[in-house]
């Protein structure tokens, strides 16, 4: 089956996930949106309000200083695949539970076992520590990582950078390392014996 029909599958099967309780409070379920022939995944936290309004990742203010950083790189929104870990807003844009990143995992391992990225972006301290173990978005973030056979590079999320110029300044300087990243430039720093928690990623 082509790339693209299977991440359809997954979409179908998210539009009817009752798996958790954010099932009760959504508008619309997000399950990602980009290019099935994607090299660069982004994965953010979880949806916000205009996301959940238009069930489509990185709408609001977040999105569209992520799309002004994409620019900055010559990188095509269409070009990637952006999703988030957790794919309901929880209310009041509360942090994801545990139970409910344990719930709607799976369906992110299957997207990225399907586009199979060169590069998965980590958008933000949840996302980091997701897929790197211990991993502290203020030290980490630049810094690429392989972990269970996939390259990571954790970033400061869009939404901390526009409450911080000190944020956004590192988040443009991170930026610049994607190219330099996919071009094998940059050393990648190798997770080893990583812990598999509650909240973090079990893939492969
Ligand atoms: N913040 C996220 O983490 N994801 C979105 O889709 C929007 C804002």
């Amino acid at each position: 089956m082509k790339k693209e029909e299977l991440l359809a599958q997954v979409n179908r099967a998210l539009r009817s996930c009752k798996k958790c309780r954010l099932c009760r409070t959504r508008t619309n379920v997000v399950p990602g949106e980009g290019s099935s022939s994607a090299e660069i995944m982004f994965v953010g936290q979880c949806p916000g309000f205009h996301e959940d309004q238009q069930g489509l990742p990185f709408v609001g203010r977040a999105g569209e200083l992520l799309n002004e950083l994409l620019t900055s790189i010559n990188i095509k929104r269409e070009k990637i695949f952006i999703t988030n870990i957790v794919k309901d807003r929880p209310p009041e844009n509360r942090d994801p539970m545990v139970d409910e990143v344990r719930a709607c995992s799976p369906y992110l391992e299957r997207q990225i076992k399907i586009l199979n990225p060169k590069l998965i972006v980590a958008l933000g301290r949840f996302a980091a520590e997701f897929f790197i173990p211990d991993g502290k978005i203020s030290s980490i973030h630049g810094q690429p990582h392989r972990v269970k056979g996939l390259l990571i590079l954790p970033l400061y999320h869009p939404a901390a950078a526009l409450r911080s110029p000190g944020v956004l300044e590192e988040l443009r300087r991170d930026f610049k390392q994607i190219p330099k990243v996919l071009a094998g430039e940059v050393e990648v720093k190798e997770i080893i014996n990583n812990k598999v928690p509650e909240n973090q990623m079990s893939l492969i």
